[in-house]
């Protein structure tokens, strides 16, 4: 068993799950349209910073949502792009297909 440490919470944790902390805050994370574009970056700036602590599908799963669109698994290989182009204004929340039921 690998065990990692989480940069966020600064607990261990085995790498196979997650660290439980950052699982946990992603069972039922903050609304991306009901947080400021500054909470927003300074979120998705933590996910892209940070050693990743949880399985890649929930990690890219939450920066879409952060990000307001698809994500391309290339733009992870340049975080200080993805975070400008974060900035920029977003979409109409109500055309993203993944925010409807
Ligand atoms: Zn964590």
């Amino acid at each position: 068993m690998r065990e990692a440490e989480c940069d966020i919470h600064l607990v261990p944790f085995e790498e196979a799950k997650g660290c439980r902390y950052c699982l946990r805050f992603l069972e039922a994370p903050p609304d991306p349209n009901l947080m400021t574009p500054a909470m927003r970056l300074e979120e998705l700036e933590q996910w892209l910073t940070a050693r990743p602590s949880v399985p890649e599908h929930l990690l890219y799963a939450r920066i879409e949502q952060l990000l307001g669109r698809r994500l391309s698994i290339h733009e992870l290989d340049d975080p200080d792009l993805l975070l400008r182009r974060a900035q920029r204004p977003r979409r109409d929340p109500a055309s993203d297909y993944w925010f409807d039921p």
